[in-house]
């Protein structure tokens, strides 16, 4: 199938951007790498009247340490967070994880802006926002907002954006001393969607969490940062203590039953993920034995 006709205009600058999107209102849609909204198109999934190709924008790209935070713009690639030595050393979460993503053709194109404002709950990068505490920024009419990025996702394809902004860049926090960092997701075959899947990062002394971030995706309407995790901080962490924290886990997440999986197999797969990931942060194979209970 062929996208509805459409109009396609080409910004030269974010204000720019911002006039078409503000004349346009939600009949407009931000073209970025494409790799998403053009097979939603081409489906008749959407048919906005307008494109505004924001994709020669050169401010909204790059990665630049700032003090202690990491600027990454929107329309930074995956392949170039994949490979940058910045993302590698302050946030290796990232360069994990988005190797994970779909396959090196889409990731040559693909943007960091685009998965976050296109927020497919089943996304590796939206997760990754959230285990690393990151700050959304974007830009409209009245000027920039910063959103955390726990507020930022709302529910399937849905987000704090207002149809006139745009996404610009995002800020992280740089690793903490005694950081680390877990990734895992299971998925069919290299490159599908998860079918369930864990970002994580801890602050480790000895062998106590100090500080556990634990986002899971695929598993909800929108990427989870567990409150289980909490049980696990400042204390010894026995089996015992890391099976209440399974099934505190389990209880809170809401799964979607799909093709992929039903609701309880993505239930049990976030336990198991949640050992797995306590188990290597911690240096504790001990603690993946014995199942998911
Ligand atoms: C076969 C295939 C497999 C894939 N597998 C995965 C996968 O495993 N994991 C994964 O996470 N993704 C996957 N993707 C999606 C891919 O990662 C996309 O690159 C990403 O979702 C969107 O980025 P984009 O730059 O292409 O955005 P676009 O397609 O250009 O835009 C996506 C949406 O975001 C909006 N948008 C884009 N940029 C902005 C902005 N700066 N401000 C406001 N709104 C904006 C657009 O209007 C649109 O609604 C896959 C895609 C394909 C085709």
């Amino acid at each position: 199938m062929k996208a509805s006709a459409f109009s396609y205009a080409r910004a030269n600058s974010v204000t720019n951007a911002l006039e078409l999107l503000a004349a346009h209102g939600d009949r407009a849609k931000v073209l970025s790498g494409g790799q998403s909204l053009m097979p939603a198109m081409n489906l008749r999934l959407i048919s906005p009247e307008l494109i505004v190709d924001i994709g020669e924008l050169k401010e909204l790209r790059g990665i630049a340490m700032r003090g202690d935070v990491l600027g990454i713009g929107a329309l930074t690639r995956h392949v170039e967070l994949q490979r940058s030595p910045d993302i590698a050393a302050h946030a290796p979460l990232l360069t994990e994880a988005v190797a994970q993503v779909a396959h090196p053709a889409i990731r040559n194109r693909g943007t960091l802006g685009g998965s976050l404002a296109h927020a497919d709950p089943a996304s590796e990068l939206p997760a990754c926002m959230i285990a690393l505490d990151a700050t959304i920024v974007v830009c409209g009419p009245k000027g920039e907002r910063r959103i955390a990025a726990g507020d930022f996702f709302k529910g399937i394809y849905d987000t704090a954006l207002s149809p006139d902004e745009l996404l610009i860049a995002v800020e992280l926090p740089v690793a903490r001393e005694n950081s680390a960092h877990f990734f895992h997701e299971f998925a069919r075959r290299h490159g599908d969607y998860a079918v369930a899947g864990l970002a994580a990062q801890a602050i480790v002394d000895g062998d106590v969490f100090t500080d556990l971030r634990l986002a899971l995706f695929a598993v909800g309407d929108r990427p989870v940062l567990a409150k289980a995790a909490n049980r696990l901080l400042k204390v010894a962490v026995t089996p015992a203590v890391l099976s209440e924290a399974s099934a505190a886990l389990a209880g809170e997440l809401d799964p979607q039953e799909d093709q992929q999986a039903s609701a309880s197999m993505r239930r049990h797969l976030a336990k198991v993920l949640m050992r797995r990931c306590v188990a290597a942060l911690l240096g504790r194979p001990d603690l993946s034995a014995g199942g998911a209970a």
